[in-house]
């Protein structure tokens, strides 16, 4: 089954950008350049030779808390004194089509792309926004100093290179930004991306860490893993400003598929939602203890 899984997954991948009017963060507007980046994916770094199947995790999660699936329970003191940017992606108000970013690679991209919504209008910024405050809230609860990227969801927000801009200059120990996918019915799971083919200023090592600590607890929470892109919820990129430009332990997190009805009741529900940003806040702990 895990086999299967896999081979499925690699499918998907080769098929990804027919798939993916994704607003996958910033790239949407290069979907159709972005790549698995499937060197780095199964390099010595690769998850599958250490990460038990999520359905054994999820399991054996449920019995070490004698069957509850409270997340709250975690250890949470290694974020005390510490600093978390968190970017909620996108904004209330997108800004000019034509306003533009650099991409971090030599080229440019749009400021800020409006983001993808569900079938029925609600919007991924608004998404993000929701979530941004859960988990701001379970971090500062645990004596973190949080900054945000926006402010709202009504106005607009800075471009996607000005707000890692302000991010590399800030105290930050970690930054998370926060998505949400537009992809096909049937396409489930979340997925987290670090830097791939890293460029001088990236921590590719620390974001790296930072990324499998927050993947693996979300899936001690018992949330899938993408069954349409990536490696067991890992999925490193080169093609996305905020990871490009950044020289903190970065990822951004893509927490489902809004154009899937099984994951968009996940995503739309106060309770799917602090689910994962337990899971993240858990994540970000652990990468910090
Ligand atoms: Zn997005």
């Amino acid at each position: 089954m895990h086999r299967r899984r896999i081979l499925m997954t690699l499918t998907a991948a080769l098929t990804a950008t027919a798939l993916a009017s994704c607003t996958i963060g910033d790239a949407e507007d290069t979907a159709s350049t972005a790549s698995p980046v499937t060197g780095v994916q199964t390099g010595a770094a690769s998850p599958t030779d250490t990460l038990p199947d999520p359905t054994t995790a999820q399991l054996k999660d449920s019995e070490d808390r004698s069957g509850t699936a409270d997340t709250t329970t975690g250890d949470l003191t290694a974020l005390a004194g510490r600093t978390i940017y968190i970017d909620p992606g996108h904004a209330g108000t997108a800004p000019p089509a034509d306003l533009t970013a650099i991409d971090g690679r030599g080229g440019t991209k749009a400021c800020n792309t409006s983001g993808t919504a569900s079938d029925a209008g609600w919007p991924e910024h608004t998404f993000t926004w929701e979530i941004s405050q859960q988990l701001k809230t379970i971090l500062e609860e645990a004596g973190a100093t949080v900054l945000l990227t926006r402010a709202d969801d009504v106005n607009r927000a800075d471009c996607i290179d000005e707000r890692a801009y302000k991010e590399n200059a800030s105290a930050a120990d970690a930054v998370v930004s926060l998505h949400a996918d537009g992809s096909g019915t049937g396409n489930t799971g979340f997925h987290i991306s670090a830097i791939a083919d890293p460029l001088p200023d990236n921590l590719p090592t620390e974001s790296a860490d930072l990324a499998t600590s927050v993947r693996d607890a979300m899936v001690a929470a018992g949330l899938p893993t993408s069954n349409y892109l990536g490696t067991d919820g890992l999925y490193p990129r080169s093609d996305l400003t905020g990871l490009n430009l950044s020289s903190k332990p970065k990822i951004l997190i893509e927490f489902g598929n809004m154009r899937d009805l099984s994951d968009l009741a996940q995503l739309e529900s106060a309770d799917g939602r602090k689910v994962r940003a337990q899971a993240v806040a858990q994540g970000l702990a652990d990468f910090l203890s």
